[in-house]
């Protein structure tokens, strides 16, 4: 690992102008992916702005039945507040899928909102890599894709954002709050267009639309009535400690038997949580079956330009919808997820 210096500022205006003013420093959290990455030589920031101290790490009530949780939250925190495990629990079971125990207790939401990919030529400081080194070409592609997307990437990278949290909270149209040298503004986790995350095209080294010293506060999760009704569903090579393989995190409010909203985002298939618009449209106002679920599934993967060894994630993922949408629209009526 390359020296680096280390800053415990005395407030957040001091972190972001530390950062802002040195190219080489680096917000610095709990550190679980951070601190890998500089002993891979993956990174190498001269200096480290720990904002640990400096990050609200209280969850809140937001308007009209929302919350507002501090981007300084411990992942184990925000997993086991009574309030996110009742009227989120997309969010409370999606935290819980991943990384262990120990891992949990460290992560904050705002460094696992920004943790980097888990390609292994990304980490891996002998191989060619776009992301790490623009220009230096994608060996993934020809290589080792099995877990890289399906959708969205480029022929630049088809590296997959590796985090559990966001793509409940992309489900939830959680909003990004954010304080940096040009002032605060506010993200949504949904997106691109226009949120925190960028598709790769031709730049896979810039991963969203954060500059350098902004500093994510909080994030926000707006009203959603339903919300209750929510679950993620994770598959993966071993049942814990692992990265998804593919993940769905889902909302459903039915009535009569029809599907009057729902929110689904599907994980581990795209350079960013990828939320699913196009299965959205398909099934409100439409039954709530298997069959319009899979139809859902169908649009949705329409898009998806798998590569040799990972196209069994198109297929994957539509069974693992359709299951999760039968189990949340519940028995129902007659005929309704079957
Ligand atoms: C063995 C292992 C298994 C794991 N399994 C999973 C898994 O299954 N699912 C999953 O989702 N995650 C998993 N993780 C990843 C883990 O969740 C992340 O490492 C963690 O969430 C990162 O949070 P942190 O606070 O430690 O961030 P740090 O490592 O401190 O920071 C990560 C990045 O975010 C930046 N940053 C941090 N906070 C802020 C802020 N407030 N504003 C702006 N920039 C900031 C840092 O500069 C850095 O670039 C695993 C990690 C390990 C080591
Ligand atoms: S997929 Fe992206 S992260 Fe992986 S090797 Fe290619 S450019 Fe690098």
């Amino acid at each position: 690992m390359r020296p680096f210096g280390y800053l415990a500022p005395a407030d957040p205006a001091a972190a972001i102008a530390a950062v802002t003013g040195r190219p080489g420093a680096a917000f610095l959290a709990g550190g679980t992916n951070l601190v890998d990455l500089m002993k891979l030589g993956v990174a190498a920031p001269g200096l480290l702005v720990d904002v640990t101290g400096l990050l609200p790490v209280l969850i809140e009530p937001a308007a009209a039945g929302g919350l507002r949780i501090g981007a300084g939250v411990r992942n184990s925190d925000l997993a086991a507040d009574p309030r996110v495990r009742a009227g989120f629990p997309v969010l409370a079971q999606a935290v819980l899928a991943g990384a262990s125990g120990q891992l949990r207790n460290m992560a904050t939401v705002g460094g696992n909102l920004l943790q980097r990919t888990r390609c292994l030529y990304f980490q891996d400081v002998t191989k060619p890599c776009n992301k790490r080194v623009p220009g230096s070409g994608c060996p993934a592609r020809a290589g080792d894709h099995r877990n890289l997307a399906i959708l969205g990437g480029s022929p630049h990278c088809v590296a997959t954002h590796p985090s559990d949290m966001a793509v409940a909270l992309a489900a939830l149209d959680a909003v990004v709050h954010v304080e940096g040298p040009a002032g605060p503004r506010a993200l949504p986790v949904t997106g691109p267009p226009g949120g925190l995350y960028r598709l790769p095209g031709d730049e896979p080294d810039r991963e969203t639309t954060l500059e350098r010293g902004d500093l994510i506060t909080a994030v926000e999760i707006p009203p959603l009535a339903y919300a209750g009704n929510s679950a993620y569903r994770k598959v993966r090579d071993r049942t814990s400690y692992a990265f998804a393989v593919m993940s769905v995190a889902a909302a459903l409010d039915v009535a009569g038997g029809v599907v009057r909203d729902v929110r689904l985002a599907i994980g581990a298939v795209a350079p960013v949580p990828w939320r699913a618009r196009a299965a959205e449209r398909v099934l409100t106002g439409r039954p709530a079956t298997a069959e319009w679920f899979g139809r859902a599934a169908d649009a949705e993967l329409a898009a998806a330009t798998p590569l040799p060894d990972n196209a069994f994630k198109v297929t994957l993922a539509r069974n693992v919808i359709v299951r999760m949408l039968c189990e949340l629209a519940g028995p129902g009526p007659e005929g309704s997820a079957s």
